[in-house]
């Protein structure tokens, strides 16, 4: 089984709901950050560059329940920035867990040792750790030494307490899959629960652009990497996978993934900003839809991101007769995670000293492990 099967139930419930009642847009996914400010300077987010002049501002506890209320997602990814430095991010999870929202946390990891005790396990909340790669290529795009060790330490320190947790990587053009697939044995061996995995979007706000791929790359890379990473438990649906392979057209569907910050209501998408609307029937009805997406916006020609896609096969106009049938098997059938053989992962940059806020491996209260016992730790592998 992939997902808990109270998320299934309660999606495939709200699903049918909307879609009895007529409704032709509806979202599934809330992205909602409740603030901007983060404790890193990753070279490819936008977000720290595009809301810098508004970096200090954060959304209340009771305006993230608002927002989920008001739009009725039945779950939600906690973005931001880094949301585990949000003040009452304990309280808000456990305000939007009372409402049987299904809740995606997602974290660089750096905090979640500090943070752990404010959380409870539960079969509806996942940590989503985002990690780049192995060590070395981690923190080479995190721009800081000691992260990947930390954010380890974090995933084991979350699994050992009963926690769920998912991992989610970005693919640049640079990526190396076969490191994605050692990354990917590496966390199933430390029992990580699924794993996420989406091509990079060359945002406005960010300076370095030939790290992003074409749309023609994106598919080449796809394809490659489902055959090399399918045997682990992905968490995208296989219609998004057929579609990332270039095997099937879909439409954006960026309102089935709205985006709530301390803005508003941030319009098209997660990853582009043309509006701020001050409620989400105003997001709704205002923003032009048949504006956006593929061949419509130039913007929109090298963007295959989740966000805009992942809804489609459900929620767009492009399902084809046994998508039904694909996405329950999917929910089944999770990845085989069969380790085959094992090797030493040897620390290959860094020197695994957290710099500058004090929260580097073995600094932080509650851990499993120091950054030493990673270097000696033998890994499972698959060949
Ligand atoms: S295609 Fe991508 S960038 Fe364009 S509106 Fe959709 S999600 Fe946003």
């Amino acid at each position: 089984m992939r997902f808990p099967m109270t998320l299934t139930r309660r999606m495939t419930g709200y699903i049918i709901k909307n879609k009895m009642m007529g409704k032709e847009k509806f979202p599934l996914v809330l992205m909602l950050e409740p603030l901007h400010a983060c404790n890193l300077t990753c070279t490819g987010c936008g977000r720290i560059r595009e809301y810098k002049s508004t970096i200090d501002e954060m959304l209340s506890v009771e305006e993230c329940v608002g927002a989920a209320e008001e739009c009725g997602a039945p779950v939600v990814s906690i973005c931001g920035g880094e949301p585990l430095i949000y003040p009452e991010i304990g309280r808000l999870t456990k305000e939007l867990l009372d409402r049987k929202r299904h809740i995606y946390l997602c974290t660089n990891g750096m905090f979640m040792r500090k943070k752990l005790h404010e959380f409870r396990p539960n079969s509806s909340f996942f940590f989503n750790v985002h990690l780049d790669g192995m060590e070395k290529t981690h923190d080479m795009c995190v721009e800081r030494d000691g992260v990947f060790r930390e954010a380890i330490e974090g995933i084991k320190a979350a699994k050992a307490a009963g926690f769920l947790v998912s991992s989610n990587t970005t693919v640049y053009k640079e990526t190396d899959l076969n490191e994605i697939a050692e990354l990917y044995d590496f966390l199933t061996g430390l029992g990580v629960d699924g794993f996420m995995l989406s091509p990079g979007y060359s945002y406005s706000a960010v300076q370095t652009r030939d790290m992003f791929m074409s749309r023609e790359e994106i598919q080449e890379k796809f394809r490659l990497a489902c055959a090399l990473l399918e045997r682990y438990n992905l968490m995208m649906s296989p219609i998004y996978l057929d579609y990332l392979r270039g095997e099937r057209e879909l439409m954006c569907t960026a309102w089935g993934n709205p985006t709530f910050n301390p803005r508003g209501w941030k319009g098209p998408c997660y990853l582009m900003t043309d509006s701020h609307s001050k409620s989400y029937q105003e997001f709704i009805e205002k923003t032009p839809w048949e504006k956006y997406g593929y061949g419509r916006d130039p913007r929109c020609h090298d963007c295959m991101v989740h966000v805009g896609y992942e809804p489609s096969a459900v929620l767009g106009g492009n399902s084809k007769l046994g998508d039904g049938w694909k996405l329950l098997k999917w929910q089944m059938v999770a990845g085989t995670r069969k380790p085959l053989r094992t090797v030493s992962i040897h620390p290959s940059g860094g020197n695994g000293n957290g710099n500058g806020n004090g929260h580097g491996p073995g600094s932080s209260a509650g851990g499993t492990g120091s950054g030493k016992d990673a270097d000696r730790e033998v890994l499972p592998i698959l060949q």
